[in-house]
């Protein structure tokens, strides 16, 4: 009888900002964690720090997710993957889009084949919301019926990752073997662990939070706001910003619950997709103003252009998971979640 809750995890993209606190809560949870990076957008320094957590429960593979062969070794024993690493910016996906396509479906495709090779059923792929593309007004709180129409590389080759995850699961169960999978798409992730051992920085940054808070550190001049004249009330683009440790928090919840079902007969049709936000919007200027009165710092900032396929406004409703899992966000303040950011990033100026 398998036992009901995973108990040894594979994180991949475990040294990079999300991935890094899914790891920390796993461990500090009393997990097994196994990390594969290729350290393209992590950092040592991220493993280094969660070594320190439970240096006898954790495991890091330096490896590409493209290289089948090291993958399936790590993945011996595990009970359940947790996808994370991917390339994620969505200006660069315009720019480079042979890559984002290459690297986030390839290393999907290496990661269901090793899978199937270690005997792994169970995965829960970090999607996003941008696989929903430019919602109509009328759509917003968007709901994970909405149609998926991305506008990016990026969202297109995420909503590819949820096609393949979804054909390769329905054909493990028409073949009797067991097979569960969930599609998290996440809206803006924020924050950072409140005790500080893990934080946010990518290279090169694009999240505005971290860019706000480079302006008040002095490693940038300025804030660059994309368009202060969209149908909103502050004219600003608004976005709903979910606290990164929410965030994992739903992690654990699906996995258990994906875990569980992996044998379960007849619910080819039952598929957990769970959009993770709040629910509620934050403006640019919102952000702004939130980061001007944690760090106390003034953040000078001006008006550039709009950019093409920016939505003025995405926010999803978090009723599914809710009412299927009972998982809701526990932080809603948007300056909650700057001064945990500021914490770690005032601790760590130039970042890992
Ligand atoms: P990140 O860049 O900090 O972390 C991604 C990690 O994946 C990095 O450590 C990188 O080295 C690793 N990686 C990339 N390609 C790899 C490969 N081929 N083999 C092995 N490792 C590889 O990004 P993040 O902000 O932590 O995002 C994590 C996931 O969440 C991504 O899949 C992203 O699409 C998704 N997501 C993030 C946000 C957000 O607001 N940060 C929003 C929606 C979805």
């Amino acid at each position: 009888m398998p036992s009901a809750t995973p108990d040894h995890i594979l994180v991949t993209g475990g040294a990079g900002f999300i991935g890094s606190h899914a790891a920390l809560r796993l461990l500090e949870t009393g997990h097994r964690v196994t990390i594969v990076d290729n350290l393209s957008r992590g950092h040592r320094a991220a493993i280094s720090a969660l070594e320190r957590v439970a240096p006898d429960r954790l495991r890091f593979v330096e490896a590409d997710l493209r290289a089948t062969g090291p993958l399936t070794a790590a993945l011996r024993g595990v009970d359940l993957v947790l996808h994370f690493a991917a390339l994620a910016y969505v200006g660069e996906s315009v720019d480079q889009p042979l890559r984002y396509y290459r690297t986030n479906i390839e290393s999907t495709l290496s990661l269901l084949e090793a899978m199937d090779a270690a005997e792994v059923d169970c995965v829960v792929l970090s999607s996003t919301c941008a696989t929903y593309g430019e919602p109509p007004d009328e759509a917003i709180p968007i709901r994970e019926s909405c149609p998926q129409s991305p506008v990016n590389p990026y969202g297109r080759s995420k909503l590819a990752c949820e096609v393949i995850i979804r054909d390769w699961r329905v054909a493990r169960r028409r073949a009797g073997r067991a097979a569960s999978a969930a599609f998290l798409r996440y809206f803006n992730v924020a924050g950072s662990d409140r005790s500080g051992r893990v934080g946010e920085v990518h290279r090169p940054e694009t999240h505005l939070i971290p860019i706000c808070l480079e302006v008040a550190l002095g490693q940038r001049d300025r804030l660059s706001i994309f368009g202060d004249d969209w149908p909103t009330p502050d004219g600003t683009c608004i976005r709903d910003y979910v606290h990164v440790e929410d965030l994992v928090d739903a992690h654990l919840v699906v996995a258990r619950d994906i875990y569980g079902r992996r044998s379960a007969p007849g619910e080819l049709a039952d598929e957990r997709i769970f959009n993770i936000g709040t629910g509620q919007g934050v403006s640019v200027r919102e952000v702004l103003d939130a980061c001007r009165r944690v760090t106390g710092r003034a953040i000078p900032a001006s008006v550039a252009p709009r950019r093409a396929g920016d939505p003025p406004r995405l926010i999803g409703s978090p009723e599914r998971i809710k009412s299927l899992l009972g998982w809701e966000a526990r932080h809603r303040s948007i300056e909650g979640m700057v001064e945990d950011a500021w914490r770690w990033r005032r601790a760590h100026p130039q970042g890992w």
